[in-house]
């Protein structure tokens, strides 16, 4: 198979982990024959610096151009006291919406072998294996009129959360599809008790959940979900809410299973390349020094292989790897528990190409 993708490392430890994914990548490109190239393209700091610009219409048109999209991550101090556009997050915001990515998809997977760094207890860890669909261009976040204005001698805040059955129809759709090839069990979050876009929500929920006859779908208001992540995350199997629910949500299981260096992200559109980034930041208090932990990124990388070119057993044989490295103990700083050697970002790298 032939593939091209388009590499954006951007800034801080995203340059690093990138690399990570991208070596490992090559290793599973070289094992199963197939011909991966990569086009690199800048964004966010770097793009600023280079571009004067936090997404060149270069790095669009790449990421336009190629088959799905590698990112590492944006910002940092150096850039901090910049505002507006050219924010090195505003690259991030404009090319989500540039490819019109409309689900961010978050696994979480509870790994036995770290269940000692989470904080929830060792048997509610262990087996969880959720994902989380988010809206990501609509609802509250995007809503028509978000202003400030003056009434009667007080100061008015507004946001909108509107919904249009197209956006709700393609992320459900989404949610659906996914459950198809997990547990075949959809929870779909809202809040329609209060809302009128949940009603909306709902309803299509309804609507749709009848051309998946062989998934289920179950309602749970929001509140409820918050509290059923804690209580019993091993429950769920798909998560599909909208974006301000499914934005605090993520944030909340990401913190299920231990470190943020271990959850990888996809963006999705109806048809274009999709976008697969580790969920943390560009991390500039370890950057530059070898230090970050580089299986988020490759996490990453093993969704591409299985979201945007249908390579399940590669991403299988990735997953597998990393899975392997930590019951052989390796572990970078963030993972690793008092008195446990540390690793370095090339050599968990390493081990995990060897692995393979
Ligand atoms: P952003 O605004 O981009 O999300 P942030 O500062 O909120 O950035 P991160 O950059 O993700 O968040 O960093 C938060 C903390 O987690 C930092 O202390 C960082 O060193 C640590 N961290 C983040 N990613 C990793 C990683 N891959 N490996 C090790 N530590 C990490
Ligand atoms: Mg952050």
């Amino acid at each position: 198979m032939k593939k091209n993708i388009t590499v954006l490392p951007g800034d801080g430890i995203g340059l690093e982990v990138v690399q990570s994914a991208v070596e490992v990548l090559e290793t599973i490109g070289t094992i199963y024959g197939h011909d991966f190239a990569f086009d690199y393209a800048d964004i966010g700091g770097s793009a600023i610096d280079k571009h004067n610009d936090p997404l060149p219409a270069s790095t669009i048109k790449a990421c336009k151009a190629g088959d799905a999209v590698l990112l590492g991550a944006v910002g940092g101090p150096k850039w901090d006291q910049l505002s507006g556009d050219m924010r090195p997050e505003k690259g991030l915001l404009r090319i989500r919406k540039e490819l019109d990515l409309f689900a961010n998809l978050r696994p979480v997977i509870g790994f036995d072998s770290l269940s000692d760094s989470s904080t929830l207890r060792k048997e509610v860890i262990t087996g969880i294996d959720l994902m989380i669909v988010r809206e990501l261009t609509g609802g509250l976040y995007f809503g028509e009129p978000r202003e400030r204005r003056e009434e009667n001698g007080e100061t008015i805040a507004v946001d909108t959360l509107i919904y249009s059955r197209s956006e709700i129809e393609r992320i459900i759709r989404k949610g659906f599809e996914l459950a198809q090839v997990r547990s075949r069990r959809v929870t779909s979050v809202d809040k329609a008790n209060v809302l009128e876009t949940s009603r909306l929500w709902r309803e299509i929920a309804e609507e749709i959940s009848t051309e998946y006859p062989d998934v289920a779908l179950e309602h749970m208001l929001v509140d409820n979900a918050a509290m059923q992540l804690i209580r019993d995350p091993q429950y769920f199997d798909v998560i599909v809410t909208e974006n301000l629910f499914g934005d605090i949500l993520s944030d909340e299981a990401s913190m299920l299973t231990g470190s943020l260096g271990m959850l990888p992200s996809a963006s999705m559109s109806a048809e274009g390349p999709g976008l697969y980034e580790p969920v943390h930041g560009s991390a500039p208090d370890i950057a530059g020094q070898d230090k970050a932990n580089p299986l988020a990124a490759i996490s990453s990388a093993s969704m591409m292989l299985k979201y945007a070119f249908g390579l399940s057993e590669e991403a299988l044989a990735v997953d597998k790897a990393i899975d392997q490295v930590l019951n052989e103990g390796f572990r970078t700083g963030d993972i690793a528990r008092e008195g446990e050697a540390v690793k370095t970002t090339s050599e968990i790298t390493q081990k995990v190409i060897e692995t393979l």
